[in-house]
């Protein structure tokens, strides 16, 4: 009788991505670092992904805390109510992962003194370069986003935007790049451009609609890019939309506007457009 050999290795699986050829060094991932601002429908089940898939470093960032009212959603449980969200998933993703380094943030990123506390925790103290190789967006409003935005265009960094429509049925991912792609700034949202005050449209008492199947998704688009970029292996979505009511996933490449209102965009651009024109990229690119 042959005794069955079991694999317990959870790391065992993943590495069967280098053998394969998919990823030439999967091993990489133990050195990432990734910022997630937003620990709610999203953000929570990217940075449970996240984990499961080795991540050297995780940094989370929220400033509310768990209701019952969210377990309509993956990942949080009911004896996580009253936690702080990136409290409450510290403490999951430790048992799941206890060798990934946890940073949890417990604070509003649009104040002030929020806004500083976030900047300075994605720099080297030292050098006062980024210490994260990508920050994911995973907030739900216009205000959180344009201050991912300009600290990620301040430090040169590039991050991803995700979100779920009000309906619950559509999302989509979008990686920015500063200099090279479109910042938040660049193209701003519908109701921006309009001039409509966001808050004018959440009505009193009249609750947005989510769905987990929704929030996987665009959970599992927004991972899945990251890998890409992180690990070097296939297309880096720029713009990946999902429309669940007609399946439909447009993706598609948003250019920066030479006209962006953010000066930090634009100077990131007229950097980019030096490199582009160098010699040396020239000659690496020929
Ligand atoms: P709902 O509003 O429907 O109850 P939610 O607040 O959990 O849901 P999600 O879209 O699931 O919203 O997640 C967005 C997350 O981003 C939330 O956990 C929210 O607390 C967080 N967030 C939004 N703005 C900020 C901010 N300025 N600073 C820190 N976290 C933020
Ligand atoms: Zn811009």
């Amino acid at each position: 009788m042959s005794a069955e050999v079991i694999d317990t290795n959870p790391y065992s699986r993943l590495m069967a991505l280098q053998r394969m050829g998919i990823v030439s060094e999967y091993k990489k991932i133990r050195e990432k670092s990734v910022a997630v601002v937003g620990v709610g429908g999203v953000g929570s089940v990217a940075a449970e992904m996240l984990t499961r898939c080795g991540i050297g470093r995780l940094q989370l960032y929220d400033f509310d805390t768990v209701e019952l009212a969210n377990m309509n959603r993956l990942f949080f449980r009911p004896e996580h109510a009253g936690m702080t969200k990136t409290d409450a998933a510290v403490r999951t993703l430790r048992d799941i992962n206890p060798d990934v380094d946890y940073e949890s943030y417990h604070m509003n990123i649009t104040t002030v003194e929020g806004f500083h506390r976030f900047t300075e925790s994605l720099k080297d103290p030292h050098t006062g370069a980024s210490r994260v190789d990508l920050v994911l967006a995973c907030v739900d409003n216009y205000e959180a986003r344009m201050c991912i935005n300009q600290a990620c265009l301040e430090m040169r960094q590039t991050w991803m935007e995700s979100g779920v429509s009000e309906d619950a049925v559509s999302g989509h991912i979008q990686t920015m790049t500063p200099g090279s792609s479109a910042c938040f700034a660049c193209v701003p949202p519908l109701v921006v451009a309009s001039g409509i005050d966001e808050k004018t449209l959440k009505r009193e008492g009249v609750c947005a609609a989510s769905l987990p199947t929704t929030m996987g998704m665009v959970a599992g688009m927004l991972v899945q890019n990251a890998l890409k970029h992180m690990l070097n292996f296939g297309d880096v979505a720029k713009y990946l939309g999902y429309s669940a009511l007609k399946d439909y996933f447009p993706s598609m490449h948003v250019h920066a506007n030479p006209e962006c209102d953010n000066g930090a965009c634009v100077r990131a651009q007229k950097d980019h457009r030096e490199m582009l024109e160098s010699p040396e990229w020239k000659a690496a690119d020929a």
